[in-house]
């Protein structure tokens, strides 16, 4: 598989097109942000090790019938995926109040949720990706119509069912993450982006240790180490 030049650039990966135009190669990158870019810097080995977490996830989700853009590791840093034209928005899935949502309604932090949350966030670094509602969605023609948001919390409410089971079992509560979600050259929604640590809350059921980005937000030290345990744990 030839890796051609760069056709996108985020935060955490770079984009690669190939030989393929049906496939791309995302690099994981080592760079950290916080705060929609603010905070910012780099932990060399992050990379890889959000790949090996993403590629253990995405395949395990596969085997649980989600289907997702991965098509396989190719090395410690690039994953060889199926080109997607990605939905702009950031589809929340909450277990347990924390972060943004116990800051904006109160809701005191580590409380258990009576029912797991979806919530939509606009991918939009410019205005801070804001909350968005179904009306907005429309409005901003992020889809196509109702039935696909509902599709999208349909999707991520099983995500969330096949994940916070699996990762309980290796002693880890998921509190929350964020999915994105991407059309493949079909125009089905599937899977995108990654799932690790970057994007995932996990709290160590025994200690309460944040084993998670919230270690860079919140200046605690110790990301590394937290993000091998998490991968060791995938892998145990
Ligand atoms: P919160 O809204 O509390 O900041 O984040 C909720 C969950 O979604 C957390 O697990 C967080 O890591 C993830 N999340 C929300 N927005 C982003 C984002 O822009 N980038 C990343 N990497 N994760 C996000």
């Amino acid at each position: 598989m030839e890796k051609r030049e760069v056709i996108y650039e985020g935060k955490a990966k770079r984009l690669y097109s190939t030989d393929d135009p049906n496939l791309v190669i995302a690099q994981f990158k080592d760079d950290l942000t916080a705060f929609n870019g603010a905070k910012k810097d780099t932990e060399e080995g992050k990379g890889a090790l959000n790949n090996k977490v993403s590629t253990a996830l995405f395949q395990m989700l596969a085997q649980n019938g989600v289907e997702s853009h991965f098509v396989k590791m190719l090395d410690d840093t690039n994953m060889l995926c199926k080109k997607v034209d990605i939905i702009m928005i950031e589809v929340i899935v909450r277990n347990v109040a924390t972060g943004s949502l116990s800051k904006n309604l109160g809701i005191p932090d580590g409380k258990v949720l009576p029912f797991t949350l979806v919530e939509f966030d606009y991918k939009n670094d410019d205005l801070g990706d804001p909350k968005l509602n179904d009306q907005h969605c429309l409005i901003l023609e992020l889809v196509k119509n109702e039935a696909e948001l509902d599709q999208l919390r349909a999707m991520a409410r099983q995500v969330n069912d096949i994940l916070r089971p699996y990762f309980y079992a290796k002693g880890l509560n998921l509190v929350d993450f964020k999915l994105e979600f991407g059309r493949d050259a079909n125009g089905k929604i599937i899977l995108a982006d990654e799932i690790s640590p970057d994007n995932c809350r996990f709290w160590d059921i025994a200690t309460g240790e944040k084993m998670d980005k919230d270690r860079f937000r919140q200046g605690m030290g110790g990301l590394k180490v937290a993000y091998e345990e998490v991968l060791n744990r995938i892998l145990n």
